[in-house]
């Protein structure tokens, strides 16, 4: 009984790693590469209303993480002059207290 169920076990492990090979044949860089990049758009570029002040919270506080640091660039999609400004705007609302330097 014991045997047989260790027979099936390792068929599926096989099965496993031939997948994995297959798909590290695919380009894996690429693939994956993919999977975090989305259409970036710079939004204060592409939204002329939105400005950035350290007074507006909301607008901040989409470009921060949960824990309170500021995302970076290649994962928000903003262009530097604007990530630029929106790092010093989160960093003066930090300063005033409207925003929190760490949380938890
Ligand atoms: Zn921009």
């Amino acid at each position: 009984m014991s045997d047989d169920r260790n027979d099936s076990f390792s068929d599926r492990g096989n099965k496993g790693g031939m997948n994995n090979k297959d798909r590290m044949n695919d380009d894996p860089s690429k693939s994956k590469r993919k999977v975090y990049l989305r259409k970036k758009v710079c939004r204060f570029c592409s939204v002329k209303n939105l400005k950035i002040n350290y007074k507006e919270i909301d607008v901040l506080k989409r470009f921060i993480t949960e824990g309170g640091k500021i995302i970076p660039r290649r994962i928000s999609g903003n262009c530097a002059k604007h990530q630029r400004e929106l790092a010093n705007a989160i960093k003066v609302a930090r300063a005033v207290a409207l925003l929190p330097y760490v949380k938890n």
